[in-house]
């Protein structure tokens, strides 16, 4: 296999290779269940525990307001059936047109359970209307859900303020902070936000394991039901090596957060001001004032976000692209939709996603191979010829 050159740290990251160390004990001999009555199993409980201090360490939590679950999409749809179901009696839930899925579409769900969901729209920078948000909180809303930072743009929201409104009517506030936690610093110590999810692979742990924050005192209702772990709020055997790897993962996460505003964001911004010297007609989607330190959404015209990819894999480099998605369909992504990108550069847009252990020469080697594919993509663009260039 050719060297890899990963720039797709927004869809999921490398395991800490210490996160890896602190899991192969779970596999090889410590497999005992933490809920058994012998040592051999109910000492592991205490593996459990120390992960949860660690999380709760990175978000300035405390360690009992953390439940473990499967993944970010666990996370964000416990977080919303929690606060539909312990407030029955409201019937609205207030979310936005450019959430990850993971909400997004849970939300349309619930719409079709016969709940009024308002999605609210963005600018063409992809920022909330702080005036559109607060008129949209009503007194019966169940749920606000505002995502923290964007999957593919990185533009950040302003989810202390939203949670502050949402608090003022006594509303209860979600952030899908997936794409925050271990790039942004997060502290909830004096925050209004009530519940907050964060997946494991995002921040170099593995696939398969992430938590919901939910505030001491903040009603609560268990979305898997079964058995009595997590206090009761989260049935199922807890995923002992995975849940140690995360704990790890979110320690290294405290000292690498700085590292992401320096060391990652310097280098994001190399790639970024190296296309726009080096290639013509492109754009940058998003807030380039707001955003993830990591994140370069940017869109070439005249030719599809696809053939790049293809193209930037041939050489071993891994992107990812905001237009065709899993689904095989060519619409662009519902959130540079929702931001009003015009079509003509939707359908090009590419997204870089850094990490800590990115090299300025994986940089280098992409200013290098980036302009030769777009060049040769131009030249076959029947679009390029329709602009008459
Ligand atoms: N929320 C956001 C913003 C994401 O970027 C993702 C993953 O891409 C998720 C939720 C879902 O997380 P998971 O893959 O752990 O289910």
């Amino acid at each position: 296999m050719q060297k890899v050159i990963y720039f797709d740290n927004n869809a999921t990251t490398f395991v800490a290779p210490e996160a890896m160390e602190e899991m192969l004990p779970f596999f090889k001999t410590r497999y005992g269940n933490p809920s058994s009555m012998h040592e051999f199993g109910g000492e592991n409980k205490k593996y459990v525990d120390k992960a949860r201090q660690q999380i709760a360490d990175l978000i300035g939590a405390n360690s009992k307001e953390i439940i473990f679950t499967s993944c970010g999409t666990e996370s964000d749809n416990t977080a919303i059936w929690s606060a539909l179901q312990t407030n029955p009696q409201k019937r609205r839930i207030v979310t936005t047109k450019v959430e990850h899925p993971a909400v997004f579409e849970t939300c349309k769900w619930w719409e079709g359970q016969g709940y009024e969901v308002t999605f609210l729209p963005v600018d063409e920078q992809g920022n909330l209307n702080l005036h559109d948000v607060d008129d949209a909180i009503k007194k019966d809303t169940a749920l606000v859900s505002v995502m923290w930072a964007n999957n593919e743009t990185g533009v950040i929201f302003p989810v202390e303020q939203i949670a502050k409104m949402a608090k003022d009517k006594g509303v209860l506030f979600h952030t899908d902070a997936v794409q925050a936690v271990g790039k942004l610093p997060v502290n909830l110590k004096n925050s209004s936000i009530d519940m907050l999810s964060v997946s494991g692979h995002k921040l170099h742990a593995p696939k398969g394991v992430g938590m919901l924050y939910v505030r001491e005192g903040t009603k609560f209702e268990s979305f898997m039901k079964g058995g009595h772990q997590e206090l009761a709020r989260r049935a199922g055997t807890e995923n002992l090596a995975y849940i140690a790897g995360f704990g790890k993962a979110c320690e290294l996460a405290v000292a690498k957060v700085e590292k992401e505003n320096t060391y990652v964001k310097n280098m994001r911004d190399k790639l970024e001001k190296g296309i726009i010297e080096k290639i013509s007609d492109v754009k940058i989607n998003g807030d380039t004032k707001n955003r993830l330190p990591n994140t370069l959404n940017i869109s070439f015209k005249y030719v599809e976000g696809e053939s790049i990819l293809l193209m930037l894999s041939e050489k071993g480099i891994c992107a990812s692209s905001g237009s065709a998605c899993t689904s095989g369909s060519l619409e662009p992504s519902h959130i540079l939709m929702a931001m009003k990108v015009p079509f003509e550069f939707a359908h090009g847009s590419i997204r870089f996603s850094l990490s800590i252990y990115n090299t300025e020469e994986e940089i280098d080697f992409v200013l290098k191979e980036l302009p030769i594919i777009i060049e040769r993509l131009r030249k076959i663009s029947p679009f390029v010829k329709k602009d008459g260039k």
